[in-house]
């Protein structure tokens, strides 16, 4: 432990990379703290140290855990997807404040439909489903690989959400092509990517894949696009929720509101942050 303390590693890091290295559960921290008067055999004592090398080297300590926590469930990930973070948190609690009727009343039994865009690890999709398996989700991703991990996740869960290849609305049907039951969603949900080209934080992000962060000069490019297209696949009355930077409350507001959605408001994330922003397609 005083090897992680000498090389900047925080006390809760230090902990969980130990009960990595010692084959146990990110869960048992209690059992670390009343067994810290053990002694470690040789081997866990190197397998921690590389732990340790690599925590330092800037590897986000989920990547090496093999999992992360995300709004009470147990996500795996891995280099092939953003690593879930708790400010998304926001986004999921919005989405599931909102009032969401069923656009034909009468069919009682007709689901609220609600699209992910560039889901990653799938986490809200997948957050969204454990908290309303009543909600019919489909969670889409430029990338087979976070979609590979996105089914494991949604697999080892044993939650049902239906998953496909597309940039952005790209592999959709298009709204004219098909009966307006395919295509219409309640509810659409993103975090994209939105972090400015070039930007510096970059640096401490270099691990976690690039397309899932970066959306050209000024980070908005992905949102334009989501907010110009979201209209067609929205259905009267649905609502679009973005997460963005914490810099781009206000451009995305002016977005939505160019775009002709009403009702438009921002939330704010852990930090007090406004991180979230979104609107109600009246149609
Ligand atoms: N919240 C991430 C960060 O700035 C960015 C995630 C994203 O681009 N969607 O660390």
């Amino acid at each position: 432990m005083q090897t992680a303390a000498r090389s900047g590693i925080d006390r809760l890091d230090a902990q969980l990379l130990m009960l990595h290295a010692l084959g146990r559960s990110q869960t048992e921290r209690a059992w670390l703290i009343t067994h810290d008067d053990e002694l470690l055999d040789a081997a866990t004592v190197r397998t921690f140290v590389t732990l340790c090398q690599r925590r330092t080297a800037g590897e986000p300590l989920a990547y090496m855990v093999g999992s992360k926590a995300f709004f009470g469930l147990d996500l795996q990930v891995d280099q092939r997807v953003l690593v879930p973070r708790p400010d998304t948190e926001t986004l999921v609690e919005w989405a599931l404040e909102l009032t969401l009727t069923s656009r034909q009343p009468t069919l009682v039994a007709q689901a609220i439909k609600v699209l992910d865009l560039g889901t990653g690890s799938g986490a809200i999709a997948l957050a969204l489903k454990h908290s309303r398996p009543d909600w019919q989700i489909t969670a889409l991703d430029a990338s087979s690989d976070a979609l590979a991990v996105a089914q494991g996740n949604a697999q080892r869960l044993g939650l049902q959400v239906d998953f496909i290849l597309s940039s952005w609305f790209d592999a959709l049907p298009a709204p004219a092509a098909c009966t307006f039951d395919l295509t219409e969603f309640d509810l659409i949900v993103s975090n994209p990517p939105y972090v400015v080209e070039g930007d510096p934080h970059m640096a401490a992000l270099a691990h976690e894949p690039k397309q899932a962060l970066t959306s050209g000069a000024d980070g908005l490019n992905d949102i334009r696009q989501i907010v110009q297209q979201a209209p067609s696949f929205l259905r009267p009355g649905g609502w679009l929720l973005l997460e963005h930077g914490y810099d781009q409350a206000g451009a995305v507001r002016e977005l939505l509101s160019q775009r002709g959605f009403t009702k438009i408001q921002s939330r704010l994330d852990l930090a007090q942050v406004e991180r979230c922003s979104g609107g109600l397609w009246a149609g």
